[in-house]
């Protein structure tokens, strides 16, 4: 049965849920990079720092679910298997194998700059077309700069 809910899209609903489950991984590859960070990180202000990773996995996590939510009601499957993250993610994951504060921040900076630019192209592609994923998107873009704003201050911080 049609659903006038997915009717009212007005862009391809199969390329746009392809999108939606790329930012899909990319969140959970976010959220297991902050969580693991906030674990291994050493150096000044440590326990400032780990505060921040934390809070920003849960954000992170957060976004994964709304994502996984939108897929879903437009007709999708979230990604099934976490072993599929890597190859659907827009952004590279990066291991933090140094756990200097400053190498982990830095890492993380490039993570948020990679996914505001993902979110940015997205609102392009939905604007005018649908308004539901725009809102949704809109809102993680916020959390996302938000994100680069907050490490950016607690790098300088260490300066
Ligand atoms: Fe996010
Ligand atoms: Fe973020
Ligand atoms: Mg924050």
């Amino acid at each position: 049965m049609s659903k006038k809910g997915t009717d009212i899209v007005k862009t391809d609903i199969k390329e746009l849920i392809a999108l939606l489950n790329k930012a899909f991984a990319d969140e959970w590859l976010a959220y297991y990079q902050y969580w693991i960070g906030a674990r291994v990180v050493k150096g000044l202000t440590q326990q400032a720092i780990t505060a921040e990773l934390n809070e920003h996995a849960a954000e992170e996590l957060e976004h994964a679910q709304k994502l996984a939510d939108r897929i879903i009601q437009l007709g999708g499957t979230p990604i099934l298997h976490p072993g599929e993250f890597g190859q659907f993610a827009n952004c590279s994951y990066m291991a933090p194998k140094d756990p200097n504060s400053k190498t982990i921040l830095e890492q993380n900076i490039k993570g948020e700059r990679c996914a505001i630019g993902v979110y940015d192209k997205i609102l392009s592609i939905v604007k005018d077309k649908d308004e539901i994923t725009y809102d949704l998107i809109l809102s993680i873009l916020k959390d996302e700069v938000e994100h680069e704003s907050d490490l950016l201050f607690l790098l300088d911080n260490l300066k």
